[in-house]
């Protein structure tokens, strides 16, 4: 999945909106920003299988440091430790961990059985949703649509470019899933690793998002003078 890990980073803002928006699309993509940096390492492998198309062309080979069960709860730890050290923030950390778990699912539930469990050996499991293109275009499609809705009615553009930076993050996203999905065949798994890479940039645009989207729940505005006061009075 794709688009799928990103939805519930957006729908995450909801139930953590002290978390920023960057973490939050970050935790779910996780897996897939150090598969590629490992692949090029040589220590996970995938491979382009010639005469498939859409979702099946890659076969991810070997990826047990990335994408196994147990490393996912590894990158999970990973991720909301140093957060919770950083804001003291249960609630987010929690929310980023699940997330960061939430990509071993998504991608169980998406992929031909390939996704190991354990770091080596061990069973690999998928239940292969990618076999059908229209159908996993419809549901990541309609989660995508309907996350990015959630986040849109959390959040307000407090200027035009809320709705830039919010629209075409968006729009690039959808334009990568449906050049991935019905583009030509990559020539090599190296060059898709590469391209993967461009994942970096994202943390970098949701912050740009985040800038000019305040949220507008309510949360912020009751929680954030006790927060302080609460702080002050433990800092003094
Ligand atoms: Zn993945």
């Amino acid at each position: 999945m794709l688009l799928g890990h990103f939805a519930l980073g957006f729908a995450a803002k909801r139930l953590a909106p002290r978390t920023p928006l960057s973490l939050l699309l970050t935790a779910p993509f996780l897996l897939d920003l150090v598969f590629p940096l490992l692949v090029l390492l040589g220590w996970e492998q995938m491979r382009v299988l010639p005469g498939e198309s859409g979702f099946l062309t890659l076969e991810l080979v070997n990826m047990p440091y990335s994408h196994s069960l147990l490393a996912a709860v590894g990158w999970a730890v990973l991720m909301a430790l140093p957060y919770f050290a950083w804001r003291r923030d249960g609630r987010g950390a929690l929310i980023l961990a699940v997330l960061v778990i939430s990509h071993w699912v998504l991608d169980a539930v998406t992929h031909r059985p390939d996704v190991p469990v354990l770091l080596s050996g061990g069973p690999k499991v998928g239940l292969g949703l990618w076999y059908s293109l229209l159908g996993t275009m419809v549901i990541e499609g309609s989660l995508f649509a309907g996350c990015v809705w959630l986040y849109a009615s959390t959040t307000r553009a407090a200027d035009r470019s809320g709705r830039i930076a919010l629209g075409s993050l968006v729009g690039t996203l959808v334009v990568m899933y449906l050049g991935f999905v019905f583009g030509p065949p990559p020539p090599s798994a190296e060059s898709v690793a590469y391209l993967m890479l461009i994942g970096w940039v994202l943390p970098f645009w949701a912050r740009w998002v985040e800038r000019h989207r305040p949220e507008t729940s309510g949360i912020l505005r009751i929680q954030d003078p006790r927060l302080s006061e609460h702080k002050s009075s433990h800092s003094e």
